[in-house]
This record gives C-alpha cells, sequence and structure tokens, in this order.
C-alpha cells in the first residue's frame, strides 16, 4: 500500500497521533493507500506554519511579481507531471483517466492566469471631496485560508482556491476530502521543486468533523473557501460566523437541462447523455434533471435510451470506458436508496435502476444509469442531489411552464438551454435563477468565467478576475497633506 504523510511547513510528517486511515480504490473496491489522520493538534502545527509565513517568513516579502513567477513555475510542473497526478486521482476516486488527464492537464491555466494577475491587484486613489487629504486604498490579502475540498475533483477544485489565493499573497491550509486525499498529496510535493518558501501551503488529511472543524474554527484562519454539500456548507458558514471569518461556498445542485421543441435533437441528447453520465454523475453540475418539451417527448426519449444504453462501463483507466463506479461505498448505497425512493413516488423507470452486474465491472462500485421518465418536479428524486448516474424526465408546455419548473429548487448552480431561436436562448438566460447557463452545450469551464451558486448551491464566484477579491480585504488610508485642524468634537 501507498503512504501518504501531511505536509506542514515545507515537510513531510506524521500525524502526532500516529492515526492512519485507508483511501478505497473504487473499481477494485478495496483500500489502495494509507493516509496520515490529522487530528486538532496537526490542524494548529499547519496554521501557525501558514501564520508564521503570512507574517514573518520569506513569503511576507516576496513581490507580487515574484509571487506570479512562482505561480507559473508551478503550472509548468503539474503539465510535466499532469499524468501521473490523474492517475493517482483515478485510483482515488474511479473517474475516468480521460476527464481527469483532461482536468489536470487543463489546471496549469489557473496558474498561469493568477500568476499574471497576481501583480495587477491595485488600489485606488479616490478623488476626495475633502481638500487637504489624499487618500488611497490598499488591496491586502486576507491571511491564512483554509480550503475545504470534497472528492470529486480534488486537484482541479483545490486550484480554483489556491491560485487566487496565492496571488493574493495569502497563506494557504487545505484539507482535502478523507475519500480522496492522495493526489493533494502528490501535488504539494512540487512546491517546493517550483520555489516556494516553507509555510505557504499546507496539507493536513482526515475526518471532516474531526479535522475539517478544526480548522475552520481556528482563530488565526482568516477566510474558509469551501466546495462540498450544502449540508457541511451550511455547518461551515454557521461555525464560521462566530469568528467572522470571510466565507466563499461552492456547494450542490439539481440543474435542469431543458429541451425545447425547436432544439437540434442529436446535439440535445449528446448535451443531456455528457450532463447527467459523464464523471458517473459525481459533478456539481449535473444535469439531472431533464425538462422536455411535451411535443417531442416520446421520440426525444428513445433517441436518448439509444444513446444512453450504449455507454461501456469499466475500468476508469481502460479509455474506452464512458461510465466508471461511483467513488464511495457510502456513495453507491445512497445513489441505490435514491433510485427506490424514485420507484417508490411513482417514477416510470426506463432504464437502468440497480447495481451494475456486468463482468467488466468486477468488484467496483458500479450504478447502471438510470432514467425516470414521468417524473414530478415535486417528487423528492426532482428535488434533493442524487450525485449519481441518475436522470429524472419531466414534461413542460412552453417557456413559461419550463421557467417555472427550472426555478422550483432549492439549488441553483448550472442550467442548459437546448433551442434554435436565439430570442428564446436570452430569455432563458435571464429568467433563470442560476449562477451558469449554457446554451446549446453544457458543462463547459473555464479559469476566465466566473463559476458559483445562486440559492442553496453557494456564496461568492470562483474563477475570472473578481474571484481573486474573495481573498483581499480593502484598507483606505488617509493622509493629511495641509488641512487646518479641525474641532475635534465634530466628524471631519
Ligand atoms: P461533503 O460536504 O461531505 O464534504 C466536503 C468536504 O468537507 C470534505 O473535505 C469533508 O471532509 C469536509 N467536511 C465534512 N464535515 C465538515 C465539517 N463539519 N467541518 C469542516 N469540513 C467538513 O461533500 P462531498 O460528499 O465530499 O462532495 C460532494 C458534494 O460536493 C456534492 O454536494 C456536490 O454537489 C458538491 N460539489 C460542489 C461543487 C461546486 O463547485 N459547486 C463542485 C464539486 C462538488
Amino acid at each position: 500500500m501507498q503512504t501518504y504523510q501531511l505536509y506542514i511547513d515545507g515537510q513531510f510528517v506524521n500525524a502526532q497521533s500516529g492515526a492512519w486511515f485507508d483511501s478505497d480504490d473504487p473499481f477494485l473496491g478495496k483500500p489502495w493507500a494509507r493516509i496520515a489522520a490529522g487530528s486538532a493538534v496537526d490542524v494548529d502545527r499547519a496554521v501557525q506554519a501558514a501564520h508564521r509565513a503570512f507574517t514573518d517568513g520569506p513569503w511576507s516579502k516576496t513581490t507580487a511579481t515574484a509571487r506570479g513567477r512562482l505561480l507559473c513555475r508551478l503550472g509548468d510542473l503539474i503539465a510535466r507531471d499532469a499524468r501521473r497526478l490523474a492517475e493517482v486521482e483515478v485510483r482515488d476516486n474511479g473517474k475516468l483517466f480521460a476527464e481527469m488527464f483532461g482536468q489536470v492537464s487543463y489546471i496549469p491555466q489557473w496558474y498561469y492566469y493568477f500568476g499574471g494577475l497576481a501583480d495587477k491587484i491595485q488600489g485606488d486613489v479616490i478623488p476626495l471631496d475633502k481638500p487637504g487629504f489624499f487618500n488611497f486604498t490598499r488591496r491586502e490579502p486576507v491571511g491564512v485560508v483554509a480550503i475545504i475540498t470534497p472528492w470529486n475533483s480534488p486537484l482541479l477544485l483545490a486550484t480554483w482556491k489556491l491560485a487566487p489565493a496565492l496571488a493574493a499573497g495569502c497563506t494557504v491550509v487545505v484539507k482535502p476530502s478523507e475519500f480522496t486525499s492522495a493526489s493533494t498529496l502528490e501535488f504539494v510535493g512540487l512546491l517546493e521543486e517550483a520555489g516556494f518558501p516553507p509555510g505557504v501551503v499546507n496539507v493536513v488529511t482526515g475526518a471532516g468533523a474531526e479535522t475539517g472543524s478544526a480548522l475552520v474554527d481556528h482563530p488565526l484562519v482568516r477566510k474558509i473557501a469551501f466546495t462540498g454539500s450544502d449540508t457541511t456548507g451550511r455547518v461551515v458558514n454557521e461555525r464560521a460566523a462566530r469568528s467572522f471569518k470571510h466565507v466563499s461556498l461552492e456547494l450542490g445542485g439539481k440543474s435542469p437541462n431543458i429541451v425545447f421543441e425547436d432544439a437540434n435533437q442529436e446535439e440535445a441528447v449528446n448535451g443531456v447523455v455528457a450532463g447527467i453520465f459523464a464523471a458517473t454523475g459525481q459533478t456539481c453540475v449535473a444535469g439531472s434533471r431533464l425538462l422536455l418539451q411535451e411535443s417531442i417527448y416520446e421520440p426525444f426519449v428513445e433517441k436518448l435510451l439509444a444513446l444512453a444504453s450504449s455507454a461501456r462501463m469499466g475500468n476508469p483507466m481502460d479509455l474506452q470506458t464512458q461510465v466508471g463506479p461511483v467513488t464511495t461505498l457510502a456513495q453507491y448505497r445512497k445513489v441505490l436508496e435514491y433510485i427506490e425512493v424514485a420507484k417508490a413516488e411513482g417514477a416510470r423507470l426506463l432504464m437502468g435502476g440497480g447495481p451494475a452486474q456486468r463482468p467488466e465491472c468486477g468488484s467496483g462500485w458500479f450504478v447502471e444509469p438510470t432514467i425516470f421518465g414521468d417524473v414530478d418536479n415535486r417528487w423528492r428524486i426532482a428535488q434533493e442531489e442524487v450525485f449519481g448516474p441518475v436522470l429524472s424526465i419531466i414534461r413542460f408546455k412552453d417557456e413559461e411552464h419550463a421557467v417555472a419548473l427550472a426555478n422550483d429548487s432549492q439549488y441553483g448552480l448550472g442550467a442548459g438551454v437546448w433551442t434554435a431561436d436565439i430570442g428564446r436562448a436570452h430569455r432563458m438566460a435571464e429568467r433563470i435563477q442560476s449562477g451558469i447557463v449554457w446554451v446549446n452545450c453544457y458543462r463547459a469551464v473555464s479559469f476566465l468565467s466566473p463559476f458559483g451558486g445562486y440559492k442553496h448551491s453557494g456564496l461568492g464566484r470562483e474563477n475570472g478576475i473578481d474571484s481573486v477579491r474573495e481573498y483581499l480585504q480593502v484598507k483606505s488610508v488617509w493622509i493629511n497633506t495641509g488641512a487646518p485642524t479641525a474641532n475635534p468634537f465634530v466628524l471631519r
């Protein structure tokens, strides 16, 4: 078994308790690595190291230009090692090598983009209305940032936070998911080679309730950048509020993929399949509700079933595989439970509906890609996030009805609209309550474009130029250049 230690102050170290936990390979359904189980003591060591690096270490004296160069060098090293890092991610989360290699190969762009941005973070000179004063603003890093990530895309989602945090001049402690910690620990080995001083980035692995909450509660942490479920996000937000920490939250979704009768049906079928069965449905933006115009319901469903039922399952390392296993045993059980919930609610099972018992799936945690027809949007299967390969099809009459159904959700992360009518595309983009709307495409992301949710799907935005502000605070500086001494008892 491979062994992974914590990374604190530039050193790989054991947890102080000496405890370990196993990380499973979802394709084999058994452990492949041992990870150090960090506790509150280790969290404190990591946060103290990050705090020293922020206040006294060489990082605090590194110019923004030099920070940017370090980020770019890190990007180059990730590009060099993309295959190795992607293989570790596949081992841990069971997602397709093709998907993870694509993701890891794209990650350097975030380090180049935010590396370039580092020395363009500027304050303003304020054209003050009061003579005799010079007033300017400084944009300062918030301090130590806690980055907490989920199991589905560990390095990509850590990068979305790490690159802007480092560009801003913050230091960081990362707590990856206890189910997929290995790739983050492989990745931090590149920091020293890139030239980052010790303590700037630290990693403490362990369970959410113990390690994660110790990080959220630590008094020297000033900002929490979290991706995960809305249930955990709520707890993190409430606890962070006790010490007035900055918080950004990327949470779950129940995203509608809306197909109108005028859409190119072949393209839309591809987009619907990509939205729910890519990554075995384990993406926050999974298009888990297909809203289908009733005039094309039958022919579209026929085409959809033909494509979805041809999906090849099996070893995620095999480039021919299209649907891999579910990442954790608990999640595998949860997906199967939701399938039973949908059946009990009266949804019509059109495809799948249980564990995959194909020989190519071996002893892995595989669920058959599942499609339910005639779903009522009020049912649990249409309102709760499954986070697996389960699609619910809901009929709509017209545009008005589609908007009402799309917005009848506590979530608001992504939405797809398939139509040939440009006016309708714009109307839908305006009326749908979600942070991302894709028209005639689905599940596209870029370092340049803001990503985040409305309603219970989160707070704040990642990616794009403004996301660096999540790691900055503004100071207003007043300099008296000759204003006469005023009456001390009234506001100047
Ligand atoms: P999760 O909420 O169970 O765990 C996320 C992280 O929080 C893990 O590292 C976990 O250890 C930690 N954690 C758990 N309890 C904690 C606590 N009390 N204090 C601090 N940290 C704690 O989520 P998951 O099951 O790992 O991931 C799946 C969820 O993530 C889904 O809901 C999915 O939609 C969401 N997600 C969102 C996005 C997005 O960008 N919006 C992207 C990917 C995944």
